[in-house]
């Protein structure tokens, strides 16, 4: 499905559950501004190579824009478009005072080289650099980026506007980064975790957990699972996947992965289809991969309980339907992984403030915020009757809603 078209009929219902007029719900279902540009570099071999970079700003009621920069092949305005709109509830959600954005360019990162990856982010900052600001835009990493990118970003903005370290977040910690911000997206997926957990005398360790994707969200989601004494059985990434039914060694997983630069062979657990692994018997489901894995093709075949959605939007609306009505709960992704994004909010506060949090202060800041999301979205659920992630959608809407209205029109 469309994601574009997806992220419209969630939005679509829960601005019918709130009653939303049709005029303001039209405002803030279309972006405040969609920017598309052409990045051409030369690649090491001398021949010349051109990408399409996007930036969708959809809105900007709550505060600056706020989203990540994603690298990869299947980056396009739909995909940008729906995941900045996701942004922007995610920030309202999560009570941070920004607005929603996302950029991407698509290409293949893991095709390029250092130097032809620093080159195509320097191009596309040119283009975008008028555009973005501490107070207007603030990019972050996203797939196939990382602190390295963020840190090209800042030096090639820093040319036209001065050093500005608040224009990005997801620094390198020696550019003003924040101590946490790593782990932040996985660790506040834990957090939700929890909080939704608590609500039926649960914790983690009583559970079994399936994680698909072991890249910056899903290794920390797993590492502060297993830390909480959680079982992940079985566990994806490009290179394979793996299982192992009394649990596997996390921190070993890791290290074995780091040394071999695949899970291959890891002698801990037993090698399985990737394709399976969705399916696999647990209790909580985590995808903390791309997008629209869960479909209304396969939705029947999951055997999870719960599905906490680290990744964003991996659940289109069909899917999301069969998954309810089969009594699964599912933790959505504008809640469950607003870690990132609320981390990325304390970075730039620490580099507006010109001041370093300890990352106790930071951790707990996180889980503070995380505690209140879930207890203001199961207020709405309350209120409209509805699952936690039309409970999300109204809250996050309202939010931005009421913010909009109050600014006016004029
Ligand atoms: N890319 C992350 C997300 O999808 C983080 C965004 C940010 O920190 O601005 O939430």
């Amino acid at each position: 499905m469309n994601p574009l078209v997806a992220t419209g009929r969630n939005f679509q219902r829960a601005a019918r559950i709130l009653g939303l007029d049709s005029k303001l719900e039209k405002s803030l279902l279309i972006p405040f501004r969609e920017i598309k540009v052409e990045c051409t570099i030369p690649k090491d071999d001398g021949t010349l190579a051109t990408y399409v970079g996007f930036r969708v700003q959809h809105d900007n009621s709550r505060g600056p824009m706020k989203g990540g920069i994603r690298y990869h092949p299947e980056v396009d305005p739909n995909e940008v478009g729906a995941l900045a709109q996701l942004m922007t509830w995610k920030s309202a959600v999560a009570n941070i005072p920004y607005g929603g954005a996302k950029g991407g360019i698509g290409c293949e990162p893991r095709d390029l080289s250092i130097s032809e990856l620093e080159r195509l982010t320097r191009v596309f900052t040119q283009k975008i650099h008028d555009l973005i600001g501490i107070h207007r835009d603030v990019p972050a990493p996203d797939m196939g980026t990382n602190s390295q990118t963020m840190a090209w970003i800042l030096d090639e903005y820093s040319k036209f506007h001065g050093h500005s370290p608040a224009v990005v977040t997801g620094k390198p910690i020696d550019l003003g980064g924040s101590l946490g911000r790593e782990a932040a997206t996985g660790l506040g997926a834990t957090f939700a975790t929890e909080a939704l957990f608590a609500e039926f005398g649960k914790s983690i360790s009583d559970m079994t957990f399936v994680i698909q994707g072991f890249g910056n969200v899903g290794s920390w989601a797993a590492k502060s699972i297993f830390e909480r004494g959680g079982k992940v059985i079985a566990v994806s990434d490009i290179t394979g996947a793996v299982k192992n039914s009394s649990g596997l060694d996390i921190p070993a997983l890791l290290s074995h992965r780091e040394r071999n630069l695949s899970m291959k062979d890891f002698p801990g657990g037993d090698s399985m289809n990737s394709d399976d692994l969705l399916f696999h018997e647990c209790d909580v489901l985590i995808p903390c991969a791309l997008g629209g894995v869960l479909t209304k093709e396969n939705a029947a075949d999951v055997r999870a309980k719960y599905i906490i959605e680290a990744a964003n939007h991996p659940t289109d609306p069909d899917a999301d339907e069969i998954l309810s009505t089969k009594g699964v709960t599912i933790l959505p992704d504008i809640y469950a992984n607003a870690g990132g994004v609320t981390v990325s909010y304390f970075e730039w506060v620490q580099n507006i403030q010109g001041y370093m949090w300890e990352e106790r202060l930071i951790t707990s800041e996180l889980k503070k915020y995380m505690i209140n999301a879930f207890k203001d979205i199961k207020n709405m659920c309350k209120t409209h009757n509805c699952s936690l992630r039309m409970g999300a959608f109204t809250l996050g809407i309202d939010r931005v809603a009421r913010a909009a209205t109050l600014r006016g029109w004029e």
